[in-house]
């Protein structure tokens, strides 16, 4: 997608601070955080949000949510939280599938 920022990143023309990278996913920093850490973890195969995906896209959600654990033990979180926006009045300002995962203290409001 020619207008996606996050097809940017993944293809690497826009910069970011990258977390982890492998052949279907991507994972950096949130230039806006909200908490001390703070990750997206975006699919590099364009997708515009959850409410897009199907039973095609069951397996990648799995080793997308799977893969927040990892990267919060290895960024020695003792635990975290995840958030996906999804549409304009679920808060989603970036039309390309990402899950926010947040830790580092208990800033964010409880729900
Ligand atoms: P949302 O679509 O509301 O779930 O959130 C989109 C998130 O993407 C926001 O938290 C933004 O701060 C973040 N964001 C937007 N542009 C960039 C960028 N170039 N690099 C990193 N994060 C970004
Ligand atoms: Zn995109």
């Amino acid at each position: 997608m020619a207008d996606c920022i996050f097809c940017k990143i993944v293809a690497g023309s826009v910069p970011s601070q990258k977390v982890y990278e492998d052949d279907e996913l991507i994972v950096f920093n949130d230039i806006r955080p909200i908490a001390p850490v703070h990750m997206l973890i975006v699919p590099k195969q364009h997708v515009d949000s959850l409410a897009q995906c199907d039973q095609t896209h069951q397996g990648l959600l799995g080793r997308i949510l799977l893969l927040a654990p990892k990267l919060a033990e290895e960024q020695g979180l003792k635990g975290f939280r995840t958030m996906i926006n999804t549409g304009s009045e679920g808060g989603q300002e970036v039309f390309h599938l990402h899950v926010h995962v947040f830790g580092g203290g208990d800033t964010l409001p409880k729900t």
